[in-house]
Parts: structure tokens; C-alpha cells; sequence
């Protein structure tokens, strides 16, 4: 009886820690993923033309950012 207990609470500690292990490194690599993924496709938009540009592309001025050169120039 206490052996089957024992062996009961054993299986249930192996499965806990076997979940854990598996899932901890798991959450951490989706938490990376999606930040980069947020960085790549955040969407800004033009201060001159009201264009939404990927943050990747824009040029940004102090707090402004603008869809290209001749937007910035215009404003300025
Ligand atoms: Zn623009």
C-alpha cells in the first residue's frame, strides 16, 4: 500500500517536472518571438502625408516619424 502510494506520488512529481522543464524554455522563446515580431511590424504613420509605414522604414525625427525624405523636408 505505502509503495503504491509512493510510486503514485513518484509518477505524478516525474510528469510535473517533465512539464516543466518542457514548457519553461517554451514560453521564453515565444516571449522573444513576439517582441521581435512587435519590433518588425509596428506601424507608424507619416506626420506630413498620414501614411502608415513599418517602424523599420520610417525616419524618425525627435517623436515624429515621417514615410521618406521628402516628407520630413516638407514639414520642416
Ligand atoms: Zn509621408
Amino acid at each position: 500500500m505505502i509503495f503504491k502510494l509512493l510510486l503514485i506520488v513518484g509518477v505524478i512529481a516525474a510528469v510535473y517536472f517533465f512539464f516543466i522543464k518542457k514548457s519553461m524554455p517554451l514560453t521564453k522563446e515565444r516571449k522573444a518571438d513576439q517582441k521581435n515580431h512587435e519590433d518588425d511590424e509596428t506601424m507608424v504613420e507619416c506626420a506630413t502625408c498620414s501614411t502608415y509605414i513599418s517602424i523599420n522604414e520610417a525616419i524618425q525625427v525627435s517623436e515624429t516619424y515621417y514615410c521618406s525624405t521628402e516628407c520630413r523636408d516638407k514639414k520642416q
